[in-house]
């Protein structure tokens, strides 16, 4: 182990253990995987680069999901909301904090997988702490649970890069009496958009589609709707943006047709994720297609590198439009736990109907 540091305290060198399961990954599904490896009695560690239920972190405020509390409670521990709505970001945060220490599942966080070795006794994984200590955690069996939204897809125009332009919204509040155009035209633009708004921003939204997309959560959806009719956030349907410049957006008309300029005191790009392959490839493990959707046993969840499984939404590498996640994600706990103890894997789920991300 080498550090950036003079001296390497009694902690740190403890720091480096040994595990049964290593899961990378501290999101719902990982979560979920280490409860049910536990369960068969495997020894398990999640680590994660960021807190645990990190993408959620990066949810507006309040934002509530569009599964229902049942469908996003993992390990068979009931998630109840005060108002017996669809769960906020808050309320599953705190959800997801209290699984952990129910069932007291070791978890690091800020704690990178920077490599992968393989040893004669299974893996050895290379992590980085937030404050730059270097650490080991060795394990028989590997579980990549690393979700599929490692980086925002970009537009690749000129000007994306200037320190106007934002992929997430966070708080809304930053958009008051700011001129906002919002680039997409799915949930979370539509969300952003009513949100900032709200907020007092001034909101224009570029969208290549011709009409406000028919699949927006249906409680968003209309007030969109009425937004747009009474003049409240204008649309420019059938347009992409073309470049940003510090003053607008020049955008252009998807059909051929002619360019406008919006100005524009900051862009929020909502277009989507791309996943991250470069830790299955890193190890061996095959992906495959335009997604680069990982290779898998469906029944056993198993890469193809023995002794590396895949869990969650990681499994579909890039989605366009989300297919899996949790809600039919839970499977691959009980799928993976079954075959690291040798039981029949569980049949598959009942799917419910699949709305959109
Ligand atoms: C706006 C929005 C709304 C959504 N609403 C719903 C919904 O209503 N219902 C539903 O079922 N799904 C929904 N989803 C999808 C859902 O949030 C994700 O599917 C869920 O977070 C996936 O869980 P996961 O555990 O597979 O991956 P993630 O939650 O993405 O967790 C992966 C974790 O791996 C960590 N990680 C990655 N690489 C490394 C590394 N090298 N070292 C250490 N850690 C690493 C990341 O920090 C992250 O915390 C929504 C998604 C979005 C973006």
């Amino acid at each position: 182990m080498s550090t950036t540091e003079t001296e390497t305290s009694p902690e740190d060198l403890a720091a480096d253990v040994s595990v049964d399961v290593a899961v990378i990954g501290a999101g719902p599904i990982g979560l979920e995987v280490a409860a049910a490896l536990r369960r068969a009695g495997q020894d398990t560690l999640n680590v994660d680069r960021g807190p645990i239920g990190s993408q959620i972190v990066d949810f507006p405020p309040a934002t509530r999901w569009f599964s229902g509390p049942e469908r996003i409670a993992i390990a068979g521990v009931p998630l109840e909301t005060t108002s017996q709505e669809k769960a906020t970001r808050e309320e599953y945060l705190a959800y997801l904090r209290m699984v952990v220490r129910l069932l007291e599942l070791p978890v690091r966080t800020f704690e990178t997988v920077d490599s992968v070795d393989r040893s004669s006794e299974g893996f050895v994984l290379h992590t980085r702490t937030l404050a730059g200590l270097d650490r080991t955690i060795r394990a028989r069996t590997l579980v990549l649970a690393v979700g599929g939204t490692a980086s925002h897809r970009r537009l690749g125009i000129p000007g994306e890069d200037l320190p106007h332009v934002r992929n997430e919204v966070g708080d809304p509040h930053w958009g008051h009496g700011r001129r906002v155009l919002v680039v997409g035209g799915r949930n979370s633009a539509a969300d952003s958009a009513i949100r900032l708004w709200r907020a007092g921003a001034s909101v224009t939204i570029s969208y290549r589609g011709t009409e406000v997309y028919p699949r927006i959560k249906y409680w968003i959806r209309p007030e969109l709707i009425a937004c747009i009719r009474s003049g409240l956030i204008e649309a420019r349907f059938g347009t992409v943006p073309e470049e940003i410049t510090p003053s607008g957006v020049r955008l252009r008309e998807v059909d051929g047709g002619g360019t406008s300029f919006v100005p524009a005191d900051d862009v929020l790009l909502q277009i989507g994720y791309a996943a991250d392959g470069a830790i299955f490839e890193s190890i061996g493990c095959r992906l495959e297609g335009d997604d680069r959707a990982v290779v898998h046993d469906p029944e056993t969840m198993e890469t193809s590198v023995p002794g590396v499984h895949v869990a969650g939404t990681a499994v579909a590498g890039t989605q366009g439009r989300f297919q899996v996640y949790i809600e039919n994600s839970h499977v691959h706990a009980d799928r993976i736990a079954a075959a690291l103890t040798g039981a029949a894997p569980p049949p598959n789920p009942e799917l419910p109907e699949l709305p959109e991300a």
